[in-house]
Formats: C-alpha cells, sequence, structure tokens
C-alpha cells in the first residue's frame, strides 16, 4: 500500500517505500525542483541548452524544465548530439524531434558526420578503440562548443543518481580523482571562458523512478539501448552496482553521498588546474591540442 495515501503502489522508491501514482509524480516533480533550489543549478537570465539524446532521461528532463522554465520565461533549447549508432541513435532522434515539435521546444541537431567527416559506426570500422571512450570525448566536445555558439549560459544534462554512482566508481577504480572533482549536481571546477558549467537537475533521481516516470507520464520513449554499451566499462561498474544495491539497498545513494561530502575538499584540490586553448581548435585544452584533436590525428 502507498505509504502516504494507501492507494496502491506503483512503484517502491528509496529508502523502500511504496507510492502509488499520483504521490510518485508529486515526489518526483518535487525532488527535481528541491535540486534546481538547493543546488542554485538555474537562475532566471539563465539560457539553457539542454542535451537531448531522446531517451528517458533526457526527455523526462526536457517535460520538467518546460513546466519550470516556461513560466518564468527562462529561455533553454533542446541540444542533440548524433553519433551516428544505426539502429539506435536514428529511432531516438525521432522520439526527440516528436517530443519537441508536440511541445514547441527548439531542437538543434549537430552531427558527428558533418562536424567529424565520419559517422561513429564508420570511425569504429577504421580504427580498433573502445566505442565508448572515443565517443563521449566527442560528445563532450560538442556538447559544450555549440551550447557556446548558440548562446547557452549552462548545459542541462539527464544524469540520474545511477550515472553518478556509476561514475564515481569508475574514477574511483581508474585511480582519476580530478575527474570526480567535476562531479556533483553542478560542475565548473575548471574554469575556462569556453566552457560553459553542466547542471545535473535529475541527480537524486534513480534509474527506476526516472524510467517509471516517463512511462507513466507516457512520454515518446523507445526503451533501447547503445549497442555498444555492453562493451563500456560504465556497463560493467553499473551492474556491480545493482548486484550490490539488490543485496544492500541504499548502496548508490551512498555512493553518491560519500562524493557529495568530500566534493568541497576535492574541488578546492583540482581548482588550480590549468587549461588553455586547443591550437588547432581553439576550444579548451589540458595540452597543446585538445583530446579532440589529438584523437582525430591519430
Ligand atoms: S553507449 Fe558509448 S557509444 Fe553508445 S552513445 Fe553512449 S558513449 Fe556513445
Ligand atoms: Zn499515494
Ligand atoms: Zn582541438
Amino acid at each position: 500500500m502507498c505509504k502516504t495515501c494507501k492507494e496502491n503502489p506503483v512503484i517502491i522508491i528509496q529508502g523502500n517505500k511504496p507510492l502509488c501514482k499520483g504521490c510518485f509524480m508529486k515526489y518526483f516533480e518535487k525532488k527535481v525542483f528541491w535540486t534546481i533550489r538547493q543546488y542554485n543549478l538555474i537562475d532566471k537570465k539563465d539560457i539553457i541548452a539542454v542535451g537531448v539524446s531522446g531517451g528517458k532521461d533526457s526527455l523526462t528532463l526536457l517535460y520538467l524544465l518546460n513546466k519550470v522554465l516556461t513560466p518564468q520565461k527562462t529561455k533553454f533549447f533542446g541540444l542533440l548530439i548524433d553519433e551516428g549508432i544505426k539502429g539506435y541513435r536514428n529511432i531516438t532522434i525521432e522520439d526527440a524531434k516528436k517530443f519537441c515539435k508536440e511541445n514547441g521546444i527548439e531542437l538543434k541537431i549537430i552531427s558527428y558526420k558533418k562536424e567529424f567527416g565520419n559517422t561513429l559506426d564508420e570511425m569504429l570500422k577504421q580504427k580498433k578503440i573502445n566505442a565508448c571512450a572515443l565517443c563521449g570525448v566527442l560528445r563532450r566536445y560538442l556538447i559544450n562548443k555549440y551550447a557556446r555558439k548558440y548562446g547557452a549560459t549552462k548545459i542541462a544534462t539527464g544524469h540520474n543518481l545511477d550515472d553518478e554512482a556509476q561514475s564515481i566508481l569508475m574514477n574511483q577504480l581508474k585511480g582519476n580523482m580530478a575527474f570526480s572533482a567535476k562531479l556533483g549536481p553542478k560542475t565548473g571546477v575548471l574554469t575556462h571562458d569556453q566552457f560553459i558549467p553542466r547542471i545535473k537537475p535529475l541527480y537524486f533521481l534513480t534509474e527506476k523512478e526516472t524510467t517509471t516516470f516517463s512511462k507513466l507520464k507516457n512520454l515518446p520513449v523507445t526503451f533501447i539501448e547503445c549497442p555498444n554499451h555492453k562493451d563500456s566499462f560504465r556497463d560493467e561498474v553499473g551492474k556491480m552496482l545493482s548486484n550490490l544495491e539488490a543485496k544492500y539497498p541504499g548502496t548508490k545513494q551512498s555512493v553518491v553521498n560519500s562524493l557529495l561530502q568530500v566534493l568541497p575538499s576535492l574541488a578546492k584540490q583540482f581548482k588550480g588546474q590549468k587549461i588553455g586553448t586547443c591550437k588547432k581548435c581553439k576550444e579548451p585544452a589540458a595540452k597543446d591540442l585538445c583530446k579532440v584533436c589529438e584523437l582525430l590525428k591519430r
């Protein structure tokens, strides 16, 4: 029975609490709006580029941001990166287009093919390289570049609690604490005038909760996974975390909480990192060339 109103439950949320449809929808929206306020994610004058993939997280995010930003007249638009992954991205793009059209939201689409000359599928055929390692670098680069080009002051992404717990553990397992310093509901350790800060309004909601929300709201989501995901380190860490969560509920939340506890000191430690400008493309870079120009050179 629903903990709050005694109706039939549709989900058991964090903390082992069963909730009915009405109470769950209220809980979900409240938590997102609380995160936005608590962490000062959005200022009225901001222009928000919402990273859209067409999946459940990004369409849930777009739905909620539309609900909160439109009445207060804060500008926002969807920004979709088309990597060119056959049988996957071509499907989710259609979902994103449909949602944006129905809700009158502007959607800008940038493709690897146009920007880099090849789709991700074509690049992977030419070179043996981990798909996600390459794809992640290229996608982050394009999102930042085009969000800035279109005048955005913040980039909102649909990362949820599961994604964050995975990132924290991946960094820990690879000894990349400098990367963890960039996590949290609002990023911004690395400062460079070309870097657009990133915000994660779904930060405290689990994957199961966003999936349930998107289904109950009837968002046009096709539940498919990128064919490259199963070969990734993230997938392996994700499975490990889910196994632990099943045995010890609250594990994912604890991983995220521990990061939040040490984040201020981590941020302090890594704040001094110098970020320069890529000699070739003029985007932010830690070395002479940014990661993308280095990868494309190779
Ligand atoms: S799973 Fe990997 S290859 Fe697929 S979209 Fe995500 S980062 Fe790119
Ligand atoms: Zn209820
Ligand atoms: Zn570059």
